[in-house]
């Protein structure tokens, strides 16, 4: 049976009583974490978000039925208790825990809810597996580190909105009901009952938006904005989830990134007490690519790839011969100390590894400390040209070098891979770092090969360099973008572009991505039309929340820094979403689905 409040007040919450209260009065409320009853005496561990303190119902001061309430309390009870505050004995006290130089000894109780046994254990460190978790989810949140991340979280979006108020941004909100916004994902519909046949479609982000507040003159904008991207389910995506989004007016990129990396500072700042040393290093997408062979470079250690097409030239060997005259290339590294540690079943299985990123192969070569030399490739080498690459790779006695031969993006691509790989497996990863950095002028076209036409590397409003305009007819694949990510230790936080903000150019783009003068007036043609009233020179930027907060607490998972996730195929396991609507409301909504589309 429930209990009201009666009157009672709380005057503290439990983690907040200190040594400095001992005498004093007061009036706690919380749930049983555990109760221990010894016999005459029962210890009671009283939680709420601010932490634990000990409170003891004592047979022999307290009225039989105040007493038989502290028998009654089992895991999950909300109590409400009023005592007084003492010291522990020397030999009883916690250090374990934050108030465990006290207790507080009940004089008054109020049982306001009994709980039954609860399906998952409401601590830290519980071994309940994740589908249970998820579906008793308000029990899991009630754990002290998913409570803790909650907060954090609060703490973070709350330094971000000081940051971007701080630079003169103000924050709007965006429709949720909109129409289909380009960023590369499918969209989540919502059909319409006074429109029969017509549907809305979920913001994949705020975009155009708030170019369109450019436009309105708004100058600064920011939203804490909730985006859906209805995406085939990966480790680390949810359908929605939440972004800073920004647009300003009347810049070039290295404003946009200033005022970015300004709320990353802020966010470290307040987490971690970290002061992010700024501005954050800038390297070219390019570069990113040659050396680190990702868009997203950690940049924690370093082993970066080389060319080596000069080296090999002539070389012995058919293979990197062939790759070299045919405007191949080929790669290397060169993993350091790493001969001893990797035998001749892992230096297979690293081949193994590099085949599934498309290449051929890998040839390696393990230098031993001792001057013998295994490897897969050495023999077909002449001498000389053996020298000359070790050489040229800084290759000494106790190092490993890899080589791959392929077409130039194909082969960076899988020495990226294999640059992490070694990496993890050589524990080169110093965990303590916090390395951001931006990388800049992206393509601003990829090559589909399934539909045979351009995409947009970014999305369709991005700008492309001043310099490579005289490129757009002839070399568009060649066409660098003003648009830029910031990558974190080897993840990408965000991206974002200066506009175009010339109706001609975003039509001339449509037209690039394959849409008809019609098609893309039919979709876009509200934009196409308000850049014609004077549009400003604009850009933004987005970053996920979600994601940021799981690389500042370490979570595995972006479920565990969201209270209320989905789960891995999407659903919601606590309500039970999606499910079976009456026929009634689809009725209404236009909609009869088909029963063998029944899961
Ligand atoms: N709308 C982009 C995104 O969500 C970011 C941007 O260009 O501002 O990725």
């Amino acid at each position: 049976m429930a209990e009201f409040l009666g009157g009672w007040r709380r005057d503290y919450r439990c983690g907040e009583v200190t040594e400095a209260m001992v005498g004093r009065e007061l009036t706690l409320m919380g749930w049983v974490q555990r109760a221990r009853n010894m016999g005459g005496i029962i210890f009671v561990w009283l939680r709420d978000v601010s932490g634990m303190v000990q409170v003891v119902f004592k047979a022999d001061t307290l009225p039989a039925d105040v007493y038989a309430m502290g028998e009654a309390l089992r895991s999950e009870y909300v109590l409400a208790i009023r005592g007084q505050v003492a010291l522990r004995e020397a030999d009883a006290v916690n250090e374990h825990m934050a108030t465990g130089r006290v207790e507080v000894n009940v004089r008054e109780a109020k049982i306001l809810n009994a709980a039954e046994t609860p399906p998952i254990y409401v601590e830290d460190g519980a071994k309940d597996n994740e589908a249970i978790r998820l579906k008793y989810r308000y029990l899991d949140l009630r754990k002290p580190s998913m409570q803790k991340t909650m907060l954090a979280r609060s703490q973070v979006t709350m330094a971000i909105r000081n940051h971007m108020i701080s630079q003169g941004f103000a924050e709007f909100e965006t429709p949720i009901l909109t129409k289909s916004t380009p960023e590369g994902a499918r969209d989540f519909l919502v059909p319409s009952r006074i429109h029969a046949g017509e549907c809305y479609a979920l913001p994949q982000s705020p975009q155009i938006y708030k170019q369109l507040l450019m436009l309105a003159g708004m100058d600064r904008y920011f939203q804490v904005a909730r985006c859906f991207r209805d995406e085939d389910s990966r480790a680390d995506r949810q359908p929605e989830f939440t972004q800073l989004d920004l647009e300003m007016s009347f810049v070039e990129p290295k404003d946009v990134q200033t005022v970015v990396e300004g709320a990353f500072a802020a966010v470290f700042k307040e987490v971690k007490g970290i002061d992010l040393p700024l501005p954050l290093p800038r390297m070219t997408w390019k570069d990113a690519m040659e050396k680190y062979g990702s868009d997203k470079p950690d940049t924690r250690y370093d082993m970066t790839i080389s060319t080596v097409n000069e080296q090999v030239r002539g070389c012995g060997f058919s293979i990197f011969e062939q790759a070299v005259e045919g405007g191949q290339m080929v790669c290397a590294i060169t993993a350091k100390q790493a001969a001893d540690r990797l035998s001749r079943k892992e230096m297979d299985a690293l081949g193994e590894f590099v085949k599934t990123y498309h290449v051929k192969g890998l040839a390696w070569m393990a230098l031993q400390e001792d001057g013998t030399v295994r490897s897969s490739f050495a023999k077909f080498f002449s001498e000389e040209k053996l020298k000359a690459l070790l050489a040229h790779m800084d290759v000494q006695p106790g190092d490993a070098l890899f080589l791959i031969a392929d077409k130039k993006p194909v082969a960076l691509t899988a020495m990226g891979q294999l640059r992490g790989r070694l990496a993890r497996e050589l524990g080169l990863i110093d965990q303590s770092k916090d390395n951001l950095l931006w990388i800049t002028e992206f393509p601003l076209l990829e090559w589909d090969e399934e539909s045979q036409r351009f995409q947009a590397a970014h999305h369709p409003f991005t700008m492309p360099m001043e310099e490579d305009f005289g490129l757009l007819e002839t070399h568009p694949e060649q066409v660098r973008a003003k648009s830029y990510d910031l990558v974190y230790n080897g993840i990408e936080m965000g991206s974002g572009s200066i506009r175009i903000h010339a109706s001609d150019l975003q039509e001339r783009m449509f037209s690039w991505l394959g849409f008809t003068h019609e098609e893309a007036w039919q979709r876009f043609g509200f934009l196409l039309e308000a850049f014609k009233y004077g549009t400003p020179p604009h850009g933004g930027f987005a970053f996920g929340i979600d994601r940021l907060m799981m690389m500042l607490t370490g979570a595995d998972s972006l479920r565990d820094v969201i209270a209320f996730p989905k789960a891995q195929n999407a659903s919601c396991l606590m309500m039970d979403t999606p499910s079976a609507v009456p026929e009634e409301q689809l009725r209404m909504l236009h909609l009869r689905f088909d029963p063998q589309d029944k899961a």
